[in-house]
């Protein structure tokens, strides 16, 4: 297409465009001709090098999102190309559940688009002004490819308000139940669609409630534990299991998942993990098996510093508990935390309380959640397992 809308940015965008970013920064722009909100605009530099097409955001920081193969228009032909493809990488790398992320944005070329299955039930977020301008594309093509019973979209991120986007959530297809059931490896999931944290399920994390349960033993405890993700996993090979999270639903969603599932080994506990962390201190109560799986304590590298001391201080709390040979499965969803920084906290932890800990896997995202080896921002998860010798 001739009259695509041309977009001009600077050297060190255009830099980082050659070594595979898929974002540019308003601060890196030139000009924006007269580009509008969510428009499929080209790439230029100041010499009229071209660098592909994106999506043009009026209001972000983040002023383009690279689209892959020179996509001049986001129709329902490309969506259903691209959403094909994801679909079958995740036919090949998912297992044991009927619910997992068919879509995760950048790792799938589909920068601002989201897609959670939860079996014949779609949930997606559009979170940038390109995607959300192509809803109906992506609601057409995501039937062709799918054929779900329904898809809803849980479009009340924070991140929606950047883009000036409204934040809201409802059914663009079908019927939207108000619960359903996730399968995931052998247990019940009862998802709250409307109203879970994430889109339901943080199905990012499916991988590693598996290898928790391949270590779990004796008391276990599940910090953070939302509705009990890694709690049910490690019940099935636990005498106790206790959950300790600050909302309240989550916990109530938990006990319900627990009998879903016929587990009557898990105690919830309702608080902020910290002070509760505290008292088992002061208690001398001691585990064998801890789980620490935080919300993003840095959401922007100003962060930084603070979550880390976070980090160090829920660790360091967690190390008191647990028992000599317990094991630790300790996690960070934080991207401006590396795994370098997360090992350097959790030493620095190990040091002030006289643990040593062997490092016995180092995890990260599950594989549905692919990591783009040039945005290394997308490895935002990391999932280490430590014993104490
Ligand atoms: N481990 C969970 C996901 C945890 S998400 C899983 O695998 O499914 C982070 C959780 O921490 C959320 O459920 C949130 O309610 C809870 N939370 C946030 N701040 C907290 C605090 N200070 N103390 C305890 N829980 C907290």
């Amino acid at each position: 297409m001739s009259n695509i809308t041309e977009v001009r940015v600077n050297r060190r965008a255009a830099e980082r465009i050659s070594s595979g970013r898929p974002w540019v920064y308003r601060s890196d722009l030139i000009n924006a001709g007269d580009a509008v909100a969510g428009q499929v605009v080209r790439v230029l530099d100041g010499r009229n090098n071209r660098y592909g097409c994106a999506h043009y955001s009026s209001s972000s920081e983040i002023v383009l999102r690279m689209l892959p193969f020179e996509t001049a228009i986001t129709d329902v032909g490309f969506f259903r190309r691209l959403i094909r493809r994801a679909q079958e990488f995740r036919e090949k790398v998912v297992a044991n559940t009927d619910s997992y992320r068919v879509v995760f944005a950048e790792a799938d070329f589909l920068t601002g688009l989201i897609v959670d299955r939860y079996g014949p039930h779609l949930v997606i977020q559009t979170l940038s002004q390109g995607m959300d301008a192509a809803k109906a594309a992506i609601v057409e093509a995501l039937r062709e490819v799918l054929n779900p019973d329904s898809i809803t979209e849980r479009n009340d991120a924070a991140t929606r308000e950047k883009e000036g986007l409204e934040r809201i959530s409802g059914t663009l297809h079908g019927e939207t139940p108000d619960y359903l059931e996730a399968k995931i490896n052998g247990l019940r999931f009862i998802v709250n669609l409307a109203e879970g944290q994430k889109t339901g399920l943080f199905l990012d994390q499916r991988e590693n409630w598996q290898a928790a349960a391949s270590y779990a033993r004796g008391e276990a405890l599940d910090c953070f534990s939302y509705t009990g993700g890694f709690a049910l996993h490690m019940a099935r090979g636990c005498d106790s299991v206790t959950a300790v999270d600050s909302s309240k639903p989550a916990l109530a969603q938990l006990a319900y998942n627990a009998k879903a599932n016929n587990l009557e080994n898990i105690q919830t506990r309702h608080g902020k993990a910290f002070d509760m962390l505290k008292q088992y201190v002061l208690s001398r109560r001691e585990f064998d098996t801890i789980v620490v799986d935080p919300p993003a304590f840095a959401k922007t590298s100003r962060q930084r510093e603070d979550a880390l001391r976070a980090y160090k201080d829920v660790n360091l709390r967690a190390l008191k508990l647990l028992k000599r040979d317990g094991i630790l499965i300790t996690c960070s969803c934080s991207q401006h935390v590396s795994e370098a920084d997360l090992f350097e906290v959790i030493a620095s932890a190990a040091l002030d309380c006289g643990s040593r800990l062997t490092v016995v896997e180092r995890r990260t995202q599950a594989r549905d959640h692919p990591i783009l080896l040039t945005a290394p921002e997308t490895h935002y998860l990391k999932c280490i397992v430590l014993r104490a010798f």
